[in-house]
């Protein structure tokens, strides 16, 4: 029987970033997938890395400073592996926060109202606004260069069917057993976001938190002038992510609303309402697409990085709505851990055991 170093459970920007860093430290390593990779909360993301963003929890502060700082050789890495674009933007992020809240970069500033108007011509702003020093990339491409390279590299795959349990032998874990089969490896990750508490023996505290988006495009037979916002924009109303190829992105609601995924049409016209309020040009472009996605949110906001309860068995999840600007990180640390290296940052503060069922 074939047997692996480590199994990620869960093709996601996490695990595959995870399964990458993994196979660079000269370890056999399986993905088991339960639908297709990168098709679940990845593929519906913003892809804004919002390092700068006052939402941010203080204990996650560092790693999201330092994710970001990754972000640059991360994905020109996988796109010169696949030959493929994420479409990494630099352009920064205008934003306006709610009174009392400032941005978490030291290098972002305020910008006078000429500044803004010749920043973005296009934008209407009331309140004051900010330049953060932040990227954004496209997280299906993000996906593809993921998959490509983790095929690439000689990751194996499995897809098609869920993990419904960790192997335990002697105590510790001992590999999956899937709806199909059993997979043999002496680490198992667990990075199947919103899904991550349905796997047995432990009930990994994660839970679905809806997001839905819209995605705008030029009319058909408008010439191609680029996106017409070249920032990102982010007010409390909205975030307005523009793309390299003219598309616009508006996002995103946060709902508790179970594992539904549906779209519901006066949201949409809501968010679309807010994007044209910011950007009144946006009327001229229609709505191309609207999906929603579900993040994988955690009892007290912060990411379940670290080994459970169960020897030989992780959990690398619970990223909420940070996931894409936290991969790299993630990546790194939890591969120093489970090689048995000091990580370079602190996991403690995201460790499993801190709830009861981990
Ligand atoms: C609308 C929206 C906008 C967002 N915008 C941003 C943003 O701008 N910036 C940012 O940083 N983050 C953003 N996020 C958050 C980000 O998308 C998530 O934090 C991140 O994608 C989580 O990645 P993941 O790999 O843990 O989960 P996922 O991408 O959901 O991947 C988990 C994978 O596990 C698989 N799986 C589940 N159960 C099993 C099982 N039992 N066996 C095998 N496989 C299984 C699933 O099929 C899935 O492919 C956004 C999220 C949403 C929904």
């Amino acid at each position: 029987m074939k047997t692996w170093d480590a199994i990620i459970v869960g093709g996601g920007v996490i695990g595959l970033s995870l399964a990458l860093r993994l196979k660079s430290e000269r370890l056999r390593v399986l993905v088991i997938e339960k639908h297709e990779p990168v098709r679940e909360a990845t593929y519906a993301a913003g892809g804004m890395i919002a390092n700068c963003d006052p939402h941010i929890p203080n204990a996650l502060q560092p790693l999201a400073a330092a994710s970001a700082q990754m972000y640059p050789e991360f994905v020109q890495q996988l796109q010169d592996e696949s030959g493929e674009s994420a479409d990494l933007r630099d352009t920064g992020t205008i934003a306006c926060f709610e009174s009392g809240e400032n941005p978490e970069c030291t290098t972002a500033r305020h910008l006078t109202g000429e500044e803004l108007s010749q920043m973005e011509p296009l934008l209407q702003l009331s309140g004051s606004a900010w330049f953060l020093p932040e990227c954004s990339v496209d997280p299906r491409g993000l996906g593809r260069v993921l998959v490509q390279a983790a095929k690439h590299r000689g990751i194996d795959f499995v897809t098609g069917s869920p993990v419904v349990e960790v192997l335990v032998v002697e105590g510790r874990a001992a590999g999956v057993k899937t709806t199909h089969s059993e997979y043999a490896a002496g680490v198992v990750v667990n990075c199947s976001g919103a899904w991550a508490g349905q796997i047995l023996p432990l009930a990994i505290p994660v839970r679905p938190v809806k997001g839905q988006m819209v995605c705008l495009v030029p009319q058909a037979g408008a010439p191609y002038v680029g996106p017409l916002i070249q920032h990102v924009v982010r007010t409390p109303e909205v975030y307005i992510i523009p793309r390299s190829d003219g598309r616009i992105l508006l996002g995103a609601t946060v709902e508790e609303a179970g594992f539904d995924k549906r779209v519901d049409p006066d949201t949409i016209r809501r968010l679309y309402q807010a994007g044209v309020d910011g950007v009144p040009a946006l009327a001229k472009m229609r709505i191309h697409d609207a999906w929603a996605g579900l993040r994988p949110g955690t009892p007290d906001n912060l990411p379940i990085l670290g080994q459970t309860s169960l020897p030989g068995y992780y959990a690398a999840t619970g990223h909420f709505r940070d996931g894409i600007l936290l991969a790299p990180i993630t990546a790194q640390l939890m591969a120093e851990l489970i090689t048995g290296r000091e990580p370079d940052l602190d996991l403690q503060p995201f460790s499993p055991l801190r709830f009861s069922s981990g």
